[in-house]
């Protein structure tokens, strides 16, 4: 039987075990997942590995941060598989509550954070970011880590959090990691195994988009026009729909009008009944 990673499912067994670690004088780091671990994953566990000598990897499909009709009752959940996939890597602990232990009866509040999270995903999934930054404050009080690492896969994501943990004065660092790709450009992601073989092949057209919107705007067409030329490549490659192709500034993700800085394309689209994000830098020449 293949080595798999021990496991904490409540606040109190998570709280022992790093009081030990820090009476060790470790530094902890903490890398938050809904577990369906893939390379994406992995390798935040790894960067952060560079950082902390104990981490701890949470699994938790957070109820909170799904909206009425989206994907939680389905959503893959693979925890033996998870901890085998981790033994490989630096990982130490798993931890992995279940939705009574994060939301006790009783459980009303909610981390709000504004500006950032209202635009893009916030506008089309109202309260997902006050789910996303809720759990992520929670987990973050749990396990009081030196350093928690973000996939820049989910780019506003990541803003979100470094908003709310600066404005709250969380004395966390966070790091971003890379975006992971498969082998032909598609992004990483959980919600990849929902995909038929027919609407996978279509997916790995969404980079070869960004990637040549990335190009025009950079050799001076129009942002808006880049824009709308990479959704009409996109559904003329079968996609359903496009939720949004948007250049925006890097950190405040507001739209850009020109490449007068670098900047951001982020960018979401639907095959089948599947929701995609993708996203790439556009630095400025
Ligand atoms: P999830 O389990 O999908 O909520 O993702 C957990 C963490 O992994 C988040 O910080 C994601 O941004 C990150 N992540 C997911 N997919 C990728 C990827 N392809 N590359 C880098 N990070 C990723």
């Amino acid at each position: 039987m293949s080595k798999s990673i021990p496991v904490v499912r409540s606040v109190q067994a998570l709280r022992n075990v790093v009081k030990g670690w820090r009476e060790e004088g470790h530094s902890v780091g903490l890398v938050p997942t809904m577990g369906a671990l893939h390379h994406g994953h992995l390798s935040l566990v790894r960067a952060i590995a560079e950082k902390a000598d104990r981490i701890i990897v949470s699994i938790f499909v957070n109820p909170t941060q799904f909206g009425e009709g989206e994907d939680f009752d389905k959503y893959p959940r693979t925890e033996t598989e998870d901890r085998k996939k981790l033994a490989s890597t630096p990982a130490s602990l798993v931890f992995a509550p279940n939705a009574r232990e994060m939301y006790p009866s009783g459980f009303a509040s909610k981390v709000n954070v504004g500006g950032i999270s209202e635009r893009l995903e916030g506008a089309l999934r109202p309260g997902h970011f006050d789910g996303v930054a809720t759990v992520v404050s929670k987990l973050l009080l749990q396990a009081m880590p030196d350093v928690a690492i973000f996939g820049e896969k989910d780019y506003q994501q990541l803003a979100v959090i470094r908003r709310f943990v600066s404005d709250l004065n969380i004395p966390v660092e966070i790091m971003g990691g890379t975006l992971i790709r498969e082998a032909d450009g598609l992004a990483a992601s959980s919600r990849n195994a929902y995909l038929t073989d027919q609407e996978r092949q279509v997916a790995a057209t969404f980079n070869i988009a960004l990637n040549e919107l990335t190009a025009k705007v950079q050799n001076g067409t129009d942002i808006r026009q880049a824009e709308k030329e990479a959704c009409e490549a996109l559904l003329s490659a079968g996609f359903l729909s496009v939720d949004y192709v948007a250049v925006v500034d890097p950190e405040s993700l507001e739209p850009l009008d020109r490449l007068d800085r670098n900047a951001r394309v982020l960018a979401v689209a639907r095959i089948g009944g599947v929701r995609l994000l993708d996203n790439m830098a556009i630095n400025k020449a």
